[in-house]
């Protein structure tokens, strides 16, 4: 008699369970980009402000009301990770706002994407050597949850906007595919039809530039698929006429999956 009654309240205990994931699942689902854009975000520190207001080109573009979007962004973002200092002191306000900015500015047109695998962010003051491959990087991501940057190479990045060349924007690029991959809240934001539609892209272009045909990116696109988008990336946002000029179908397939255009920056209501 007793265990048939504990019996009953487990198995009461599971339907609530599941009731209450359901609700909590149909709930993140329709209103997930309101809530994370509007509602439970805190209102930016001044601190974090001021770096933006100075500094970062996209967020300087941006009609007032998307800049507050952008700003509360960036709160929510740097409570969310643990920045680490390697080799300097700390990881300075103006450091974390730039850095947050980065992946903000990425995911821009898709508000409930905080790079949830990613919790560590380790900054180092310049090109640091990698005991694994035995050379220097400037920045790199991995699997276990970590995004790595330089800072000297990521301030370059934004204090020269218009070389095609953006160290943040490239690692945020490889931290938004691994997201879109891993299984967690974030999984698959990005449209199955439009992957399919870029990796055709992407592998003619390869296929170019292995033949010697394109000059538009840099040759470390041809690497690999992963670095094609990164670099693509880069250009998307700092070379944007010229990127949309050189190969519309490309440059729109991007602004589809990334749900937003550059060259549109700030006439956005
Ligand atoms: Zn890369």
């Amino acid at each position: 008699m007793t265990l048939g009654i504990i019996l009953l309240f487990l198995l009461a205990l599971f339907i609530l369970y599941n009731i209450l994931s359901s609700i909590r699942t149909i709930v993140k689902w329709y209103l997930g980009d309101y809530i994370n854009t509007y509602l439970l975000v805190a209102n930016i520190d001044p601190l974090y402000k001021e770096p933006l207001r100075k500094y970062h080109k996209y967020y300087q573009q941006l009609n007032p009301s998307d800049k507050t979007i952008f700003e509360k962004r960036v709160q929510k973002f740097i409570n969310q990770k643990q920045f680490i200092a390697r080799g300097m002191d700390r990881v300075t306000d103006e450091m974390k706002a730039l850095i947050a900015g980065s992946a903000i500015q990425l995911t821009f047109g898709h508000p409930s994407v905080y790079f949830a695998h990613f919790k560590r962010i380790l900054v180092y003051p310049d090109d640091y050597y990698s005991e694994i491959s035995k050379r220097y990087h400037k920045g790199e991501v991995n699997m276990g949850g970590i995004i790595v940057l330089s800072w000297k190479n990521f301030a370059e990045g934004y204090i020269n906007y218009e070389d095609g060349r953006n160290l943040g924007l490239h690692e945020m690029a490889h931290a938004l595919r691994l997201e879109n991959a891993v299984t967690n809240d974030e999984y698959s934001f990005l449209d199955d039809e439009i992957m399919k539609t870029w990796t055709d892209l992407c592998y003619r272009e390869m296929e170019k530039m292995s033949n010697g045909e394109s000059t538009f990116f840099r040759e470390y696109a041809g690497t690999n698929s992963q670095e094609f988008f990164a670099v693509a990336v880069e250009h998307f946002f700092e070379k944007s006429q010229e990127f949309h000029d050189w190969n519309p179908k490309m440059y729109e397939t991007l602004t589809k999956m990334l749900n937003q255009d550059p060259l549109k920056l700030g006439k956005l209501g």
